[in-house]
């Protein structure tokens, strides 16, 4: 096994080169594997107009956006999903108190997160954000 820096000759248990301190082959390799990513949960704003028994939940899990909002007669609720790999962009619709989250897949699909804070709104757009370029 090489450096695949510099070339230099590396012994199979060696993590770094000796020599320029690049990541062996094998380490590097071992590192793609991508590691399972948090899920994330976040609730609609529940003293901001949202319903206090159902808050709206969206869940943001290693490969998918899952919105579960209740229903208009507050018995269950619809959940809709979109795949990392379908979303296009994400928008914040910044309303007076609170915050919708728009977001766009590469099919007709959209999906509006409605009446979430602003503050958990930042966050959703960053996690998911970061999920697309990865
Ligand atoms: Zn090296």
């Amino acid at each position: 096994m090489f450096c695949s820096s510099c070339g230099n000759k590396l012994k199979e248990s060696d993590n770094f080169c000796s020599s320029c301190g690049q990541k062996s082959t094998k380490n590097t390799i071992k590192t793609d594997f991508k590691e399972k990513l948090e899920t994330f949960e976040f609730s609609s704003n529940i003293l901001l107009g949202g319903n206090i028994l159902t808050p709206d939940r969206l869940v943001i899990t290693d490969n998918e956006v899952i919105y579960k909002k209740r229903n208009k007669y507050l018995i269950g609720v619809d959940e809709s999903s979109i795949p990392f790999s379908r979303i296009s962009s994400i928008e914040i619709d910044r309303k007076l108190i609170d915050s919708d989250i728009l977001i766009y897949s590469t099919g007709n699909q959209q999906l509006k997160v409605e009446d979430f804070s602003v503050g958990d709104a930042k966050k959703i757009k960053k996690i998911i954000e970061s999920r697309l370029q990865s």
